[in-house]
């Protein structure tokens, strides 16, 4: 449905894509190189008509898709994800001309993004299989079964950090799940979106269209998206928007799954090898330039390593440059709340030993890590998403984990411990955490992605991934009539109800 041109065009056409798409005037979103502003693609924007299409033509091709048994979708899935893999090259210089970051940088978000297909594939029998359960004393001539079945048609709404890697969460484990997918991708990166969904059908060319459809455009279409009657939506994007989505999603009763920002932090306890800490610092906190949803933002270090650390983390970071280590900032306005961050720090007294006024020079910024910042500046409250940190000093652990739990957000976080990385982990609010290394369960499929507060609710990955995308169908079979103990019946007698009494009383009246 949606007319697109691919052509390497002129600098300076960024700001005005991104101007046109987020005001959702124009009927062309055109996606930029954020590192020259060259033209990548062209598409023109799709409004609620176009939307309702997709989601018809979804449906029609969920009839196909959920009649194959797990063992044919997996087939369809590990085909897709051997196009991308032999695609590679092609998609790893999209996404870097679309979203900025190093070609191997997209080359490892592919790597995750292929792990998570083939996890999703091959897992979904075992998850998803119909399971007897047992029916209880009371209802012992039942049999009960729960069975998990597709939604149906799921919408997904993607963010541009990690264009394939994030929607795919989403979008991997609902088509193993047995439903069909509508995506939308990010208006930043809407060519690595078409790009994904086609490979599925090339890959696959006896499904019919709409098994992996997408729809292009910003913040209309995707809220069109929500409110196309579609059986679930799945966001991940930042959290002011994912309160709209639940708003727009409210009014048609659609459940909804809101993967959103985070403010996450590292701690470094007494016992942390200080060397192996600050390494997953400086790349936690500077690579993707600091675009990543659980990259490190805060650094809570106890005061007897502040000083090594301080220096192991400054010595890792020499020679880290935007433009080389890692790219440009991919949305141009992102540029603007990451030095008005660095400048609130500095207005509440905290020090660069890293970086400095001239770290940002836009699109790129140069890693900053700021110490000493005020735990009410904006640089430690508010979501930065660019290549800085900042770093307290605390007198003990439990210091830092109460002030790493003093955030609205709570999506990830780290700790450097030898010995006691385990129970400083479960003592922190967040979805999930990484202890002695940095993004760890980011890459184990297994593992469930999400979180609590502000950085939003539902899981994508692993098994809890698979369980989102369907919905549980109990059914209660009675084997056999237990003559004189009909409960739920106007047969019910006297004499039935005195035997129930005496059983219940029996079994409930006993605790002491
Ligand atoms: P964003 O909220 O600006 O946009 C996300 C998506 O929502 C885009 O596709 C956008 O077009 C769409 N959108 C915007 N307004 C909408 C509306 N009213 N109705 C429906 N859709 C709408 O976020 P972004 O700038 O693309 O991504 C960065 C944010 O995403 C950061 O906050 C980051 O932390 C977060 N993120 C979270 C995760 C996670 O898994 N928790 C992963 C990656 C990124």
């Amino acid at each position: 449905m949606t007319r697109t041109t691919t052509s390497a065009g002129q600098a300076g056409e960024a700001g005005r894509a991104a101007e046109s798409a987020r005001a959702g005037e124009s009927a062309q979103l055109v996606s930029t190189d954020p590192a020259d502003g060259s033209v990548v693609a062209t598409f023109s924007v799709d409004g609620p008509a176009e939307v309702a299409d997709a989601v018809a033509r979804a449906r029609e091709a969920a009839a196909w898709w959920s009649g194959l048994d797990f063992a044919g979708r997996q087939r369809c899935l590990l085909r897709w994800a051997a196009h991308l893999t032999q695609h590679a090259d092609e998609l790893t210089e999209l996404t870097r001309r679309e979203n900025g970051k190093p070609l191997d940088d997209a080359y490892l978000e592919l790597v995750l993004t292929l792990e998570h297909i083939r996890w999703a594939a091959k897992n979904a029998r075992s998850v998803l299989r119909s399971r007897s359960v047992s029916p209880g004393p009371l209802m012992s001539n039942f049999a009960a079964r729960v069975e998990q079945r597709p939604l149906g048609v799921v919408g997904v709404i993607g963010p541009w950090n990690y264009p394939l890697y994030t929607p795919n969460g989403s979008i991997a484990y609902s088509l193993a799940a047995g439903n069909t997918v509508v995506f939308k991708p990010s208006e930043h990166t809407p060519a690595v979106g078409r790009y994904f969904a086609e490979a599925f059908h090339k890959a696959n060319p006896e499904a019919p269209q709409g098994v992996l459809a997408t729809v292009q455009g910003a913040g209309e279409t995707g809220a069109a998206l929500c409110r196309s009657g579609v059986d679930k939506l799945a966001f991940t994007g930042s959290s002011p928007t994912g309160k709209k989505i639940m708003a727009s999603c409210s009014e048609t009763l659609t459940p909804v799954l809101v993967e959103c920002g985070g403010k996450d932090a590292l701690i470094v306890a007494d016992d942390a090898d200080v060397s192996a800490a600050a390494e997953a610092a400086a790349w936690g906190a500077v690579s993707n330039s600091g675009q990543t949803c659980v990259g490190v933002e805060r650094i809570y270090v106890v005061r007897s390593l502040r000083e090594r650390f301080v220096e192991a983390l400054a010595r890792e970071l020499r020679g880290v440059r935007a433009g080389e280590s890692y790219g440009p900032m991919t949305v141009p306005s992102q540029v603007d709340i990451v030095r008005e961050h660095i400048e609130d720090a500095w207005s509440y007294g905290a020090k660069a030993v890293v970086g400095g006024s001239d770290s940002v020079r836009a699109p790129f910024v140069d890693p900053v890590v700021l110490v000493d910042t005020d735990e009410d500046s904006a640089a430690v409250r508010e979501e930065t998403f660019g290549p800085t940190m900042t770093v307290r000093t605390v007198d003990s652990v439990d210091e830092a984990v109460e002030l790493a739990n003093a955030t609205s957000y709570g999506l990830a976080s780290t700790v450097f411990s030898r010995n006691r990385g385990m129970e400083i982990a479960r003592r922190l609010r967040a979805g999930a955490t990484s202890i002695n290394s940095v993004l760890g369960f980011a890459g184990i499929a297994g593992l469930p992605f999400g979180g609590v507060g502000e950085s939003g609710f539902g899981r994508i990955h692993g098994s809890e991934g698979l369980l989102a995308f369907s919905r549980p169908h109990s059914i209660a079979r009675q084997r056999f009539a237990v003559p004189g103990m009909a409960l739920m019946s106007f047969r019910r007698s006297a004499a039935t109800m005195r035997i129930i009494k005496r059983v219940i009383a029996f079994r409930h009246g006993r605790a002491k």
